[in-house]
C-alpha cells in the first residue's frame, strides 16, 4: 500500500504536523496571557494615575483654600498679616509654606515673615502652578508652589516635594508614575526633570486634571509583561504547555495508526486517483495496433504513480475493486470514445476483470454502457479473466458469461499456465482467448521447461481452435520464436511500454496523419 511505501516522508509529516498542532495551543496561550497580563497592566496603570490625581487634586485644594483665605490680606504689612499666614500654614494639609505678593514681590511669608523675592508669572504654568527644584529652605528638596493672585494682589502656597514623591511611590503599584507640570516634571524618586517625559514603553496612561494644570503618566518598563506571566499566570502557562504537548503527542499517535486499506482506497476513488493505462497488442504480421490492454494505476496524491500489484489484492478483498473497474471502464469509453474511428476496425480493448466482479450482473451494464459508447460494431471488448484466481461458478455467472457472449463480448484467459484450472476454465466458460503468461516468454531460449509449456499451450489452442496472444516480449529473439510458432498476438515492452491514455491518443492522431499522408501520395 501507499501508506507504507514511503515510510519516513510520511515520519517526517507526520512530525511535522504534530509540532504544529502541538505548538497551537503553546501559541495561543502565550497571546492569551500577553493580551492578559497587558490588559491587566493597562487597569493597574489607568488606577494608578486616577488615584494620584485624586491625591494631588486633593493636596492642590489645599494649597488653593491657604491662598484663598490669604490673598486679599496682601497690600498689608507683614506684621500684620504674619500670624494669619503661619495659621493656615499648620492648619492646611500638605502645605509648609504660605506667603503674599503684592505687584509680584513676595514680601511676607510664614515661616520668614518679612522677607523679599521677585516672582516671575510666566514660570508659573497658567499664572498658576510651579514645580521647582527647591527653595531658599530646602534647596535640595523639589517644592510644587500654587498661586493666587487677582489684580495686584497674590498669594503662594508651597507643597513639599516629599509629599509629592510619597503619592507618587504609593499609586505606582509596581509601576512608574510621574507629576506632569508644564516643561516639568518629578519622578517617583522626587527628583524634577525640565525636559519632554518620554511615553513609557509599556501601558502608559495620561491624564490631565480637570481642575488644576498638570497631569500624570503612569506605565511600566520594557519586559514588564514577561514578568507579570511569569510572576503571576506561571502555573496557567504550564497548563498550555501540558495542553500543546498533549495535543500534539494525540495527533502524532493518530496519524501514525494505520489507516485501513479500504478506507484509503475509498478516499482515493472519490478523489479520481485511479487512472487507466493502456499498452498496445500488436499484430505478428505486420505489428500494426490490433487491440490493446487497460491496465490500472494509482495516481497517488503524495506517493506518486503506484503499481497495480501493490493495491489491487487489496481491492480485491475489500469489494472496492468493482467500482474502481466501472470507473477505469467509464475514462477509456470518454477518452477513446471520439477517436474511435481511428483505430483500426474491431480494435480490442481489454480490461481485468477480477473474480469479485465476475459473481455481479452489473458487470452486464458496465459493458453494456461501455459499448454504447462507441459507434456499433467499430470496437471489440475483451474482458481478462486471471486463471491465478480461481473463479468459483455459480448460476448467476453462468448467466453472466452467457449473457456477455451474446453481447458480443470476447473473453481472454490471463496468464495461461500459471493455476491449476486452466482446462477447467476452458470447458466451464466460452473463452476466445489465452494469453501466455509474461513468466514462460521471458524464458525463451533459456529454460527449456518454460518452453516446453508454451508448445504445449500452443498446440492445445489450435487443436480447440483459440487465438494466443503472448505477453511479456521484450526481446527480438522471443518475437522471433513466437512469430514461427504462428502466435497471432504480440504484446510487450519491445513494441510499447503501457502509456497514459492521452499519449496513445496522440500516437494515435499522429498514426492517422501519417496513413492520410501515405494515401494521398498514392492517389496522386
Ligand atoms: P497482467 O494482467 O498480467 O498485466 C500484464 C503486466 O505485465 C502489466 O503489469 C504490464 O505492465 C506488464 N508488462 C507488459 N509488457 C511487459 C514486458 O515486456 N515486460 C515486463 N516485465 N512486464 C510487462 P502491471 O501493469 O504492473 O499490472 C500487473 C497486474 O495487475 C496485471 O497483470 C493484472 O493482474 C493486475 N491489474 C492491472 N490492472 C488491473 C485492473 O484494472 N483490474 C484488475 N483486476 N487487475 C489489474
Ligand atoms: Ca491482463
Ligand atoms: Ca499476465
Amino acid at each position: 500500500m501507499p501508506l507504507t511505501i514511503k515510510r519516513h516522508k510520511r515520519m517526517a509529516v507526520n512530525i511535522c504536523l504534530s509540532v504544529l498542532i502541538g505548538t497551537f495551543p503553546i501559541v495561543c496561550g502565550i497571546v492569551t496571557l500577553h493580551s492578559l497580563a497587558n490588559r491587566t497592566l493597562e487597569q493597574q496603570s489607568e488606577s494608578a494615575t486616577k488615584a494620584a490625581i485624586q491625591q494631588f487634586n486633593a493636596m492642590l485644594d489645599s494649597a488653593e483654600g491657604a491662598t484663598s483665605d490669604t490673598y486679599r490680606l496682601a497690600g498689608s504689612p507683614c506684621e500684620d498679616v504674619q500670624f494669619l499666614l503661619r495659621e493656615q500654614a499648620t492648619q492646611r494639609l500638605f502645605v509648609r509654606t504660605v506667603g503674599v505678593t503684592l505687584n509680584d514681590e513676595f514680601y511676607c511669608s510664614s515661616l520668614f515673615g518679612k522677607f523679599f523675592e521677585h516672582i516671575r508669572p510666566t514660570d508659573y504654568v497658567n499664572g498658576q502652578l510651579l514645580l521647582s527644584f527647591g527653595n531658599v529652605v530646602t534647596p535640595d528638596i523639589p517644592v510644587l508652589i500654587y498661586r493666587k493672585s487677582e489684580n495686584e494682589k497674590g498669594a503662594l502656597a508651597v507643597i513639599d516635594g516629599r509629599y509629592v514623591k510619597n503619592v507618587l511611590q504609593h499609586t505606582g503599584k509596581g509601576g512608574n508614575s510621574v507629576l506632569i507640570v508644564g516643561p516639568r516634571w518629578m519622578s517617583s524618586s522626587g527628583h524634577v526633570f525640565t525636559a519632554e517625559h518620554k511615553k513609557f514603553p509599556i501601558a502608559e496612561t495620561r491624564i490631565s486634571s480637570k481642575k488644576y494644570f498638570f497631569s500624570v503618566a503612569s506605565g511600566f518598563n520594557s519586559g514588564e509583561v514577561l514578568r507579570h506571566i511569569e510572576k503571576n499566570y506561571i502555573d496557567l502557562f504550564g497548563v498550555f504547555i501540558f495542553l500543546g504537548l498533549s495535543a500534539g503527542a494525540f495527533t502524532y499517535w493518530t496519524l501514525g495508526r494505520a489507516i485501513p486499506p479500504s478506507q484509503e482506497l475509498k478516499r482515493a476513488l472519490s478523489a479520481g486517483e485511479f487512472i487507466p493505462y493502456i499498452q498496445p497488442i500488436v499484430s505478428a504480421e505486420d505489428e500494426s495496433w490490433i487491440g490493446a490492454e487497460i491496465l490500472m494505476r494509482w495516481n497517488h496524491s503524495s506517493d506518486g504513480l503506484v503499481s497495480p500489484d501493490l493495491f489491487i489484492p487489496y481491492a480485491e478483498h475489500s469489494g472496492l475493486i468493482v467500482p474502481m473497474t466501472q470507473s477505469i471502464m467509464m475514462q477509456v469509453a470518454k477518452q477513446l470514445a471520439p477517436i474511435s474511428q481511428k483505430l483500426s476496425k474491431g480494435f480490442h480493448i481489454g480490461f481485468n476483470i477480477s473474480n469479485h466482479h465476475c459473481h455481479d450482473i452489473e458487470l452486464i451494464h458496465d459493458c453494456q454502457y461501455f459499448l454504447n459508447a462507441f459507434p456499433k460494431d467499430s470496437i471489440t471488448l475483451v474482458l481478462e479473466i486471471t486463471e491465478r484466481e480461481i473463479i468459483e461458478p455459480g448460476a448467476t455467472t453462468y448467466e453472466l458469461f452467457d449473457r456477455l457472449n451474446n453481447m458480443g463480448v470476447k473473453i481472454a484467459l490471463d496468464d495461461f499456465g500459471t493455476g491449476h484450472s486452466s482446462l477447467d476454465y476452458l470447458r466451464k466458460f466460452k473463452v476466445d482467448y489465452l494469453k501466455i503468461d509474461k513468466s514462460f516468454v521471458s524464458m525463451i531460449g533459456e529454460d527449456s521447461l518454460s518452453t516446453h509449456i508454451i508448445e504445449s499451450i500452443l498446440a492445445l489452442s489450435e487443436k480447440i481452435n483459440l487465438s494466443v496472444v503472448a505477453e511479456g516480449i521484450e526481446t527480438p529473439e522471443q518475437q522471433k520464436y513466437l512469430k514461427e510458432r504462428k502466435v497471432k498476438y504480440l504484446q510487450g515492452y519491445l513494441y510499447s511500454r503501457p502509456l497514459p491514455l492521452d499519449i496513445f491518443i496522440e500516437k494515435i492522431n499522429q498514426a492517422s496523419i501519417n496513413n492520410q499522408a501515405q494515401a494521398q501520395l498514392s492517389n496522386s
